[in-house]
C-alpha cells in the first residue's frame, strides 16, 4: 500500500500502517476520543485503526 505523506503514524500493530516507514496508507483518518472531557493527547485515539492480521 501507498504512503500517505500527510499522514504520519507510529502504530504497526494498524492493518493501515505503511510497516516499513512511520505512516499511514489512507487517504484519510478519524480522530476521536474516548473521553467526555479530553485534556491531553492520551485521551484521543485513532478510529480508523484496525487490527493487522498476524
Ligand atoms: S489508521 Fe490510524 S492507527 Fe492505523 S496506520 Fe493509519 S493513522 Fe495509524
Amino acid at each position: 500500500m501507498q504512503k500517505n505523506d500527510a499522514i504520519r503514524c507510529t502504530v504497526q500493530q494498524c492493518a493501515y500502517h505503511a510497516n516499513n516507514e512511520n505512516y499511514c496508507t489512507l487517504n484519510s483518518i478519524v480522530v476521536g476520543t474516548h473521553e467526555t472531557n479530553p485534556t491531553k493527547k492520551e485521551c484521543t485515539d485513532c478510529n480508523s485503526f484496525e487490527r493487522k492480521n498476524c
